[in-house]
């Protein structure tokens, strides 16, 4: 499978653009940054959308990208996300107040988004991939994603405070090819990151004890503010196995 990196962090800044990953040029994993970094030929192309959560720095492109699409693309655009997730998009952005609601807009029978609730650990199949939403530590209620195609596997989260289900399903699958997680704070700003569930190096550190199988963990999910001082105390960990995740990269799995 390929995964495209558009936004590797957790806010934005002129080098920085928010969680948001595109799988084989058509389903996209958040959208953070979907209309800042595709053409509209592109965006008309993603016809599927997985979310983690409702946090800004992952829907901020929803929106946008709707109106980018609009009429143009064939059918609904599918957002897969919780049934939190799901009530706090309608509630707070597709509200008419924020947003227009797009799920009624030409009208409700043909819309242009069209929600689906998933479950935790229910996989769904889309184009031949596998994506399984596994629940992590996050102020809300949060899924990362077991992704598996062609017999290889990622595992990918955004943000979490330390976890555990994350890493049982790591240790129990056979052909994982890399995980990917968050590290947002830089290990002062700790209790910041305890109170709103993220990880920092040292506690990332303290979460890979609980991974039993050597493979590539690619760090994401910086804030802007602190890149230079988590790189340093990534550094300091020496550990061979850890990446940051590169923001316009391709990776091929
Ligand atoms: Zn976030
Ligand atoms: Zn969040």
């Amino acid at each position: 499978m390929r995964i495209q990196v558009l936004g590797g962090f957790g806010g934005e800044s002129l080098q920085c653009r928010m969680t948001c990953l595109l799988i084989n040029g058509k389903i996209a994993l958040d959208a953070g940054s979907l209309s800042q970094v595709l053409s509209i030929e592109q965006q008309v192309d993603v016809h599927t959308i997985l979310l983690s959560h409702s946090h800004m720095d992952h829907v901020n492109s929803l929106p946008f990208f709707i109106e980018n699409v609009y009429g143009k693309s064939e059918k609904a655009i599918d957002i897969h996300a919780s049934a939190a997730t799901v009530y706090s998009i309608r509630k707070y952005l597709f509200n008419n107040a924020t947003w227009p609601d797009f799920t009624r807009l030409p009208n409700h029978l043909l819309p242009a988004m069209l929600f689906h609730e998933m479950e935790s650990e229910v996989p769904l199949v889309i184009d031949g991939v596998t994506f399984t939403p596994i629940p992590v530590d996050h102020l809300i209620p949060t899924h990362g994603f077991l992704i598996e195609q062609n017999g290889s596997a990622v595992i990918w989260s955004s943000d979490t405070g330390p976890t555990s289900r994350l890493w049982e399903i790591a240790n129990r699958t056979p052909n994982l090819r890399a995980i990917c997680i968050d590290t947002s704070f830089d290990n002062a700003l700790q209790p910041i990151a305890d109170v709103s569930y993220h990880l920092t190096p040292q506690t990332l550190e303290t979460e890979l004890r609980k991974l039993q199988k050597k493979v590539p963990v690619l760090l994401h999910h910086l804030k802007p503010p602190c890149v230079g001082r988590i790189q340093e105390e990534v550094r300091k960990l020496r550990n061979p196995d850890l990446e940051f995740l590169e923001q316009g990269k391709e990776y091929s799995f």
